[in-house]
């Protein structure tokens, strides 16, 4: 598959990537955050056990249904999800340095300064 054919197909793929490259949050992080996650399947608000705890372990603060974590969040399947990502979107991270203008935004700080890169990096006003 040629770099740019890829590109279009997987720009998510490739913005994940950005994300947990060197700059970015390291893998044990990544794995920390995304299996960390939990979700109310009755009013959809998310939690996460570390660093967005409800105030009952395992309950909504919203409307006390019991938190479930997506399958798709869950170590093993994160784990084989980011190994892909070295088979298969390294290589395309590489050719976008290369020949675009990528910012490198440092996902290891709190949401709100990382949010003010991102916005400062499209062009928009803080
Ligand atoms: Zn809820």
């Amino acid at each position: 598959m040629e770099p740019l054919d890829a590109g279009r197909e997987s720009r998510r793929h490739l913005l994940h990537e950005l994300r947990r490259s060197r700059e970015g949050p390291t893998r044990e992080e990544l794995l920390r955050r995304l299996s960390g996650r939990r979700w109310c399947p009755r009013c959809q608000a998310t939690y996460h056990v570390t660093s967005r705890p409800p105030k009952q372990e395992g309950v909504c603060d919203l409307d006390g249904a019991t938190l479930v974590q997506r399958d798709d969040d869950k170590e093993a399947i994160v784990a084989e999800r980011l190994r892909e990502y070295d088979e298969r979107i390294a290589p395309l991270v590489a050719y976008y340095r290369e020949r675009t203008d990528v910012h490198i935004i440092d996902g290891n700080r709190p949401m709100q300064a990382v949010f003010d890169d991102l916005k400062a990096a499209v062009g928009i006003p803080a």
